[in-house]
């Protein structure tokens, strides 16, 4: 009997939620199959943000792939993906080579570095874990010798963050929480610390609804944030940055510059001689590369066109669960010879995040949801996602529950 080698790569919200549900729906006899990680763990990159400010522990957002597969189904393979050889069906990873009958491509997202100025080696992204946990070192380190200089530089507490979209804004929401903490651990007046949010369009939140544009700016700037909108940033040194707005050169000084300003599939798809739209890959509506029967990529790497809209599917963790539950179950019918079936995103809407209780979205019927009650439904929607990775255990372990 034909038992193919199934490799998953990345183990993100796309990648674990395939290989979880290739293991409840496949036979141990009808495949075998191989998931590809870099680190041991899998991290919820929908949460980098507040490891990034210092409101949550690393640890809370770290789960044990362990903890998820069954070792009897999936073997785990620890690794960095270097590139995809489509003509050989295999794939060198750092430490090996492996060969591969079907493969899921879910290797998420990379900050767009094309988009970030010149010197940009004092700019920090929110990619994973490790560069979230260096941002939140950086800025406690700079709150230290602020506090212990003897000519204060201001540089050292002002932050800027470029990019006014989801990210950008939920960053701003929690720093601005975890601001007067931090001030007072380290004896300074927090009022001498400036957030400022510089986005390059008219607005923040390009292409929200005014009224909830309006409540996010108004939550964000009665708590302190600074918005600098139609301003592009520039140059980013050590200890000034510059931005452009209506033909000025603006600088500010700071030392820490957050990019929130724009990502791109990873460029392991590139490398290997994918056929990409804006860096993703052209998928066609079952998942798999347009001129390969045997690759499914999903998530942040997948380029999945919405006939409605005529545009692609938003990059969300929302887009990634869903297309791994349509990958997992094509597989499974291209091994049975039957066929497939087509991506079609339900409409669930999207919930930025502006700090503890407080949040603004979206539903999938068009409701807008302001404040607490928005940010219980974001909650909600992430405990949906940790019980059907994990059960009951997982949503025990790291479900959120602090409603109030
Ligand atoms: C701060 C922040 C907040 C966000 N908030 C929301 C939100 O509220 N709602 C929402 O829907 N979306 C949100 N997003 C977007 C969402 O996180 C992404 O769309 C989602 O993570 C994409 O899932 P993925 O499976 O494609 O990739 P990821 O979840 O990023 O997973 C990729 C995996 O591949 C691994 N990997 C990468 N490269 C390699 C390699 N070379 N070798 C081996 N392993 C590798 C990574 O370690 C990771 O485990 C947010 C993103 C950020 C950064």
């Amino acid at each position: 009997m034909y038992k193919p080698h199934i490799v998953i790569l990345g183990a993100g919200y796309g990648g674990l939620m395939t290989a979880a549900r290739l293991q409840k729906i496949l036979h141990v006899n009808e495949a075998n199959i191989t998931l590809v990680n870099r680190n041991d763990y899998h991290y919820q990159t929908t949460w980098l943000h507040e490891n990034a400010a210092g409101t949550l522990k690393p640890e809370h957002t770290m789960i044990p792939i362990r903890d998820v597969i069954n070792q009897d189904k999936i073997d785990f393979v620890i690794d960095d993906v270097l590139l995809i050889k489509k003509e050989e069906k295999k794939v060198k990873l750092k430490k090996q080579e492996i060969s591969y009958d079907i493969l899921v491509v879910g290797l998420g997202f990379e900050a767009e570095t094309a988009k970030i100025p010149e010197v940009c080696e004092h700019i920090f992204p929110i990619e994973n874990l490790n560069n979230a946990r260096l941002l939140r070192e950086h800025l406690e380190y700079n709150f230290a010798i602020y506090a212990n200089e003897e000519n204060k530089n201001a540089a050292r507490l002002n932050i800027v963050i470029a990019g006014g979209g989801l990210t950008g804004i939920e960053y701003a929401g929690e720093l601005v929480n975890r601001v007067p903490a931090l001030s007072k651990e380290y004896d300074i007046d927090k009022t001498q610390v400036r957030i400022i949010n510089l986005e390059c369009e008219q607005s923040i939140l390009e292409g929200w609804n005014d009224s909830l544009v309006n409540y996010a700016m108004n939550s964000l700037e009665s708590r302190g944030v600074e918005f600098i909108t139609g301003a592009k940033l520039i140059e980013a040194a050590q200890d000034v940055i510059v931005y452009e707005k209506d033909g000025d050169r603006i600088e500010i000084q700071a030392k820490t510059v957050v990019w929130a300003g724009g990502v791109r599939a990873n460029s392991i798809l590139e490398k290997s001689g994918v056929s990409t739209t804006n860096g993703k890959a052209e998928v066609r509506s079952d998942l798999r590369l347009i001129d390969n029967d045997d690759i499914y990529v999903i998530g942040d790497c997948a380029h999945i066109h919405n006939p409605e809209t005529n545009t692609a599917y938003p990059a969300t963790a929302k887009t990634a669960v869903e297309a791994a539950m349509v990958a997992a179950y094509n597989i499974k019918a291209q091994i049975n010879g039957e066929s497939l079936i087509s991506f079609k995103a339900k409409k669930k809407g999207v919930i930025a995040s502006l700090g503890y209780n407080d949040a603004v979205g979206v539903l999938f019927n068009g409701r807008k949801y302001f404040g607490w009650k928005a940010a219980l439904v974001k909650k909600m929607s992430e405990n949906r996602y940790l019980f059907q990775l994990g059960g009951m255990n997982l949503l025990f372990k790291k479900g959120r529950f602090n409603i109030f």
